[in-house]
Protein backbone atom coordinates (compact mmCIF):
# COMPACT_ATOMS: atom_id res chain seq x y z
CA UNK A 1 0.00 0.00 0.00
CA UNK A 2 1.30 3.06 -1.09
CA UNK A 3 0.89 6.01 1.93
CA UNK A 4 0.99 9.41 1.59
CA UNK A 5 3.23 9.91 4.89
CA UNK A 6 3.45 13.59 4.87
CA UNK A 7 -0.11 14.27 4.52
CA UNK A 8 -1.36 12.09 7.22
CA UNK A 9 1.37 13.11 9.85
CA UNK A 10 0.88 17.08 8.65
CA UNK A 11 -3.08 16.85 9.11
CA UNK A 12 -3.01 14.99 12.05
CA UNK A 13 -0.57 17.49 13.36
CA UNK A 14 -2.54 20.49 12.80
CA UNK A 15 -5.96 18.71 13.96
CA UNK A 16 -3.80 18.10 17.06
CA UNK A 17 -2.30 20.73 17.69
CA UNK A 18 -4.36 23.81 18.94
CA UNK A 19 -6.31 21.33 21.58
CA UNK A 20 -6.85 22.56 24.32
CA UNK A 21 -4.32 20.32 26.21
CA UNK A 22 -4.98 19.56 29.74
CA UNK A 23 -2.30 18.22 30.81
CA UNK A 24 0.35 19.11 33.30
CA UNK A 25 4.36 19.50 32.89
CA UNK A 26 6.06 16.50 35.12
CA UNK A 27 7.47 18.70 38.26
CA UNK A 28 8.55 15.94 40.70
CA UNK A 29 11.92 15.69 38.83
CA UNK A 30 12.46 19.38 39.57
CA UNK A 31 14.63 20.22 36.07
CA UNK A 32 11.24 18.88 34.10
CA UNK A 33 10.08 22.18 34.41
CA UNK A 34 12.23 24.00 32.21
CA UNK A 35 10.43 23.53 29.12
CA UNK A 36 8.52 24.92 27.08
CA UNK A 37 4.91 23.20 27.73
CA UNK A 38 3.33 24.37 24.39
CA UNK A 39 6.24 21.98 22.53
CA UNK A 40 4.60 19.77 19.88
CA UNK A 41 6.66 17.61 17.84
CA UNK A 42 6.44 14.38 15.52
CA UNK A 43 8.50 12.27 13.50
CA UNK A 44 8.62 9.21 11.66
CA UNK A 45 11.01 6.76 9.93
CA UNK A 46 10.16 4.12 7.92
CA UNK A 47 11.98 0.65 7.38
CA UNK A 48 12.04 1.80 3.59
CA UNK A 49 13.92 4.99 5.05
CA UNK A 50 11.37 8.13 4.30
CA UNK A 51 11.60 10.46 7.54
CA UNK A 52 8.88 13.23 7.91
CA UNK A 53 8.81 15.44 11.15
CA UNK A 54 6.94 18.20 11.97
CA UNK A 55 6.63 21.21 14.81
CA UNK A 56 9.53 20.54 17.14
CA UNK A 57 11.02 17.03 15.76
CA UNK A 58 13.90 18.29 16.12
CA UNK A 59 14.39 19.50 19.89
CA UNK A 60 15.87 17.65 22.13
CA UNK A 61 13.78 16.57 25.54
CA UNK A 62 14.33 14.04 28.39
CA UNK A 63 13.16 10.76 26.95
CA UNK A 64 13.17 9.13 30.91
CA UNK A 65 11.40 5.99 31.35
CA UNK A 66 12.03 4.83 27.60
CA UNK A 67 15.20 4.36 27.97
CA UNK A 68 13.73 1.66 29.74
CA UNK A 69 13.16 -0.20 26.31
CA UNK A 70 17.12 0.49 25.45
CA UNK A 71 18.17 -0.68 28.73
CA UNK A 72 16.18 -4.60 28.17
CA UNK A 73 17.73 -4.33 25.05
CA UNK A 74 20.74 -4.25 26.11
CA UNK A 75 20.71 -6.75 29.29
CA UNK A 76 18.20 -9.01 26.95
CA UNK A 77 21.12 -9.59 24.49
CA UNK A 78 23.80 -10.08 27.24
CA UNK A 79 21.84 -12.42 29.36
CA UNK A 80 19.64 -13.89 27.31
CA UNK A 81 16.65 -16.07 28.36
CA UNK A 82 17.70 -16.01 32.22
CA UNK A 83 16.70 -12.39 32.68
CA UNK A 84 13.44 -13.23 33.16
CA UNK A 85 13.98 -15.25 36.50
CA UNK A 86 14.84 -11.65 37.71
CA UNK A 87 11.38 -10.25 36.41
CA UNK A 88 8.30 -10.87 35.20
CA UNK A 89 6.23 -10.26 31.65
CA UNK A 90 2.69 -8.90 32.86
CA UNK A 91 1.26 -5.38 33.48
CA UNK A 92 1.13 -4.33 36.77
CA UNK A 93 -2.00 -2.29 36.92
CA UNK A 94 -0.10 -0.14 39.86
CA UNK A 95 1.61 2.94 39.28
CA UNK A 96 5.30 3.17 37.59
CA UNK A 97 6.89 4.08 41.09
CA UNK A 98 4.67 1.75 43.33
CA UNK A 99 6.15 -0.25 46.30
CA UNK A 100 2.82 -2.55 46.61
CA UNK A 101 3.30 -5.73 44.91
CA UNK A 102 7.22 -6.15 45.83
CA UNK A 103 6.11 -7.48 48.99
CA UNK A 104 4.30 -10.32 47.77
CA UNK A 105 5.91 -10.97 44.42
CA UNK A 106 9.35 -11.52 47.00
CA UNK A 107 11.25 -8.58 44.89
CA UNK A 108 10.80 -9.56 41.62
CA UNK A 109 9.01 -6.97 39.73
CA UNK A 110 6.15 -7.12 37.29
CA UNK A 111 7.90 -6.18 34.26
CA UNK A 112 11.03 -4.22 33.51
CA UNK A 113 9.09 -1.08 32.15
CA UNK A 114 8.16 -0.25 35.52
CA UNK A 115 10.63 1.63 37.88
CA UNK A 116 11.08 -1.54 40.03
CA UNK A 117 12.01 -3.43 36.73
CA UNK A 118 13.96 -0.95 35.34
CA UNK A 119 16.08 -0.80 38.52
CA UNK A 120 16.62 -4.62 38.34
CA UNK A 121 17.53 -4.28 34.00
CA UNK A 122 20.19 -1.61 35.57
CA UNK A 123 21.48 -3.87 38.13
CA UNK A 124 21.87 -6.97 35.74
CA UNK A 125 23.58 -3.96 33.50
CA UNK A 126 25.80 -2.91 36.55
CA UNK A 127 27.09 -6.74 36.60
CA UNK A 128 28.25 -7.27 32.89
CA UNK A 129 29.52 -4.23 31.45
CA UNK A 130 33.20 -3.05 32.60
CA UNK A 131 31.88 0.81 32.30
CA UNK A 132 28.33 0.42 32.58
CA UNK A 133 27.23 4.14 31.60
CA UNK A 134 29.96 4.97 28.94
CA UNK A 135 28.85 1.16 27.29
CA UNK A 136 25.39 1.71 27.32
CA UNK A 137 25.80 5.03 25.85
CA UNK A 138 27.90 3.62 23.24
CA UNK A 139 25.00 0.75 22.53
CA UNK A 140 22.48 3.15 21.56
CA UNK A 141 24.93 5.26 19.63
CA UNK A 142 25.85 2.41 17.62
CA UNK A 143 22.45 1.48 16.97
CA UNK A 144 21.31 5.17 15.86
CA UNK A 145 24.42 5.60 14.25
CA UNK A 146 24.47 8.82 15.77
CA UNK A 147 27.88 9.89 18.08
CA UNK A 148 25.47 13.18 19.64
CA UNK A 149 23.26 10.88 21.81
CA UNK A 150 24.04 12.11 25.47
CA UNK A 151 22.85 12.36 28.92
CA UNK A 152 22.20 15.30 30.86
CA UNK A 153 23.71 15.26 33.60
CA UNK A 154 21.76 18.30 34.76
CA UNK A 155 18.57 16.31 34.77
CA UNK A 156 20.39 13.24 36.57
CA UNK A 157 21.36 15.12 39.40
CA UNK A 158 17.85 16.88 39.57
CA UNK A 159 16.28 13.01 39.87
CA UNK A 160 19.00 11.91 41.97
CA UNK A 161 17.79 14.72 44.61
CA UNK A 162 14.91 14.16 44.63
CA UNK A 163 14.40 10.46 43.79
CA UNK A 164 13.37 8.87 47.37
CA UNK A 165 10.74 6.43 46.18
CA UNK A 166 13.44 4.72 43.63
CA UNK A 167 16.13 4.56 46.74
CA UNK A 168 13.45 2.60 48.29
CA UNK A 169 12.15 0.90 45.79
CA UNK A 170 16.04 -0.18 45.39
CA UNK A 171 17.01 -1.17 48.86
CA UNK A 172 13.61 -2.86 49.36
CA UNK A 173 14.23 -5.04 46.11
CA UNK A 174 17.96 -5.49 47.61
CA UNK A 175 16.23 -7.09 50.53
CA UNK A 176 15.14 -9.59 48.94
CA UNK A 177 18.47 -10.48 46.80
CA UNK A 178 17.27 -9.19 43.70
CA UNK A 179 19.74 -6.61 43.58
CA UNK A 180 23.60 -8.06 43.49
CA UNK A 181 25.23 -4.60 43.55
CA UNK A 182 25.80 -1.45 45.65
CA UNK A 183 22.10 0.29 45.36
CA UNK A 184 24.10 3.60 45.18
CA UNK A 185 25.63 2.76 42.16
CA UNK A 186 22.40 0.91 40.73
CA UNK A 187 20.39 4.28 41.03
CA UNK A 188 23.42 6.87 39.35
CA UNK A 189 23.13 4.18 36.48
CA UNK A 190 19.56 4.27 36.74
CA UNK A 191 19.49 8.20 37.04
CA UNK A 192 21.78 8.44 33.99
CA UNK A 193 19.82 6.28 31.75
CA UNK A 194 16.42 8.12 32.47
CA UNK A 195 18.17 11.30 31.98
CA UNK A 196 19.29 10.61 28.14
CA UNK A 197 18.17 13.70 25.44
CA UNK A 198 17.08 13.15 22.08
CA UNK A 199 14.85 14.55 19.49
CA UNK A 200 12.06 12.98 17.99
CA UNK A 201 14.04 12.53 14.91
CA UNK A 202 17.25 10.93 16.89
CA UNK A 203 14.38 8.85 18.99
CA UNK A 204 12.32 7.26 16.24
CA UNK A 205 15.53 6.54 14.07
CA UNK A 206 16.59 4.62 17.76
CA UNK A 207 14.37 2.73 17.45
CA UNK A 208 13.77 1.41 13.76
CA UNK A 209 16.27 -1.61 14.76
CA UNK A 210 12.47 -3.29 17.11
CA UNK A 211 10.39 -2.87 13.23
CA UNK A 212 13.20 -4.42 11.30
CA UNK A 213 13.41 -7.67 13.49
CA UNK A 214 15.76 -6.26 15.97
CA UNK A 215 18.47 -5.69 13.29
CA UNK A 216 20.28 -2.49 12.56
CA UNK A 217 18.13 -1.00 9.79
CA UNK A 218 21.55 -0.19 7.96
CA UNK A 219 24.21 -2.48 8.50
CA UNK A 220 21.48 -5.48 9.16
CA UNK A 221 23.92 -6.94 12.16
CA UNK A 222 21.18 -8.62 14.41
CA UNK A 223 21.27 -6.11 18.38
CA UNK A 224 18.43 -9.15 19.23
CA UNK A 225 17.25 -11.91 17.54
CA UNK A 226 13.91 -11.48 16.32
CA UNK A 227 12.62 -13.88 19.10
CA UNK A 228 13.77 -11.25 21.54
CA UNK A 229 12.38 -8.39 19.14
CA UNK A 230 9.47 -10.05 19.10
CA UNK A 231 8.82 -10.25 23.16
CA UNK A 232 10.34 -6.71 23.51
CA UNK A 233 7.36 -5.25 21.27
CA UNK A 234 5.24 -7.58 23.10
CA UNK A 235 6.02 -6.21 26.44
CA UNK A 236 6.20 -2.35 24.93
CA UNK A 237 2.29 -3.37 23.81
CA UNK A 238 1.19 -4.72 27.30
CA UNK A 239 3.06 -2.96 29.63
CA UNK A 240 4.75 0.06 27.46
CA UNK A 241 2.08 3.09 29.15
CA UNK A 242 1.93 2.80 32.46
CA UNK A 243 -1.54 2.24 33.88
CA UNK A 244 -2.86 3.15 30.65
CA UNK A 245 -1.51 0.47 28.76
CA UNK A 246 -4.60 -1.28 27.66
CA UNK A 247 -6.12 2.48 26.16
CA UNK A 248 -3.25 2.78 24.38
CA UNK A 249 -3.55 -0.54 22.49
CA UNK A 250 -7.43 0.38 22.04
CA UNK A 251 -6.69 3.71 20.74
CA UNK A 252 -3.72 3.36 18.80
CA UNK A 253 -2.99 -0.59 18.77
CA UNK A 254 1.01 -0.19 18.00
CA UNK A 255 3.49 -1.35 20.67
CA UNK A 256 5.15 1.80 22.48
CA UNK A 257 6.49 3.24 25.41
CA UNK A 258 6.31 6.77 27.20
CA UNK A 259 8.21 9.04 29.69
CA UNK A 260 7.22 11.58 32.07
CA UNK A 261 9.21 14.14 29.33
CA UNK A 262 6.80 13.91 27.44
CA UNK A 263 7.79 11.39 24.78
CA UNK A 264 6.34 8.64 23.14
CA UNK A 265 7.85 6.15 20.47
CA UNK A 266 5.32 3.90 19.13
CA UNK A 267 6.83 0.74 16.05
CA UNK A 268 4.91 -1.07 13.63
CA UNK A 269 6.92 -3.84 13.53
CA UNK A 270 8.42 -4.16 9.24
CA UNK A 271 7.14 -1.06 8.78
CA UNK A 272 7.68 1.90 11.12
CA UNK A 273 8.39 4.09 14.08
CA UNK A 274 6.74 7.19 15.05
CA UNK A 275 7.96 9.37 17.85
CA UNK A 276 5.76 12.21 19.60
CA UNK A 277 6.75 14.65 22.32
CA UNK A 278 4.61 17.00 23.83
CA UNK A 279 5.41 17.75 27.47
CA UNK A 280 1.88 18.09 29.11
CA UNK A 281 0.95 14.74 31.03
CA UNK A 282 -2.71 13.19 31.60
CA UNK A 283 -3.56 11.99 34.70
CA UNK A 284 -2.13 8.66 33.88
CA UNK A 285 1.30 10.32 33.35
CA UNK A 286 1.31 9.99 29.53
CA UNK A 287 1.42 12.89 26.98
CA UNK A 288 -2.12 14.24 26.58
CA UNK A 289 -1.29 15.90 22.95
CA UNK A 290 0.88 13.10 21.82
CA UNK A 291 -1.78 10.17 22.68
CA UNK A 292 -4.22 11.93 21.17
CA UNK A 293 -2.03 12.73 18.02
CA UNK A 294 -0.78 8.91 17.62
CA UNK A 295 -4.74 7.56 18.26
CA UNK A 296 -5.52 10.11 15.27
CA UNK A 297 -2.77 8.59 13.29
CA UNK A 298 -3.37 5.41 13.61
CA UNK A 299 -7.01 5.97 12.63
CA UNK A 300 -6.64 7.97 9.80
CA UNK A 301 -3.81 5.89 8.32
CA UNK A 302 -5.27 2.85 8.88
CA UNK A 303 -1.90 1.41 10.32
CA UNK A 304 -2.23 -0.17 13.29
CA UNK A 305 -1.30 -3.48 13.71
CA UNK A 306 -4.84 -4.39 14.48
N1 LIG B 1 13.19 8.64 35.97
C1 LIG B 1 11.78 8.57 36.16
C2 LIG B 1 11.45 7.96 37.50
O1 LIG B 1 12.09 7.05 37.91
C3 LIG B 1 11.18 7.80 35.03
C4 LIG B 1 9.70 7.85 35.07
C5 LIG B 1 9.03 7.69 33.76
O2 LIG B 1 9.38 8.30 32.76
O3 LIG B 1 8.09 6.90 33.76
O4 LIG B 1 10.55 8.35 38.16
Amino acid sequence: MQVNWESIIQATYEKVKDLDDKGVVASYIPELVHVNPDSFGVHLSTIDHIQYGVGHFDVKFSIQSIAKVLSLSLAYQIVGDKIWTRLGVEPSGTAFNSLVQLEADKGIPRNPFINAGAIVISDILLSHLKNPKDDFLSFIRSIANNPELDYSSRIAASEKSAGFLNVALCNFIKSFGNIHNDPSDVLDFYFDLCSLEMSCRELSELFLFLANNGRHLSTNKPILTSSQCKRVNALMQTCGFYDESGEFAFKVGLPGKSGVGGGIVAVHPNQYTIAVWSPKLNGKGNSYKGMRFLEAFTTESQLSIF
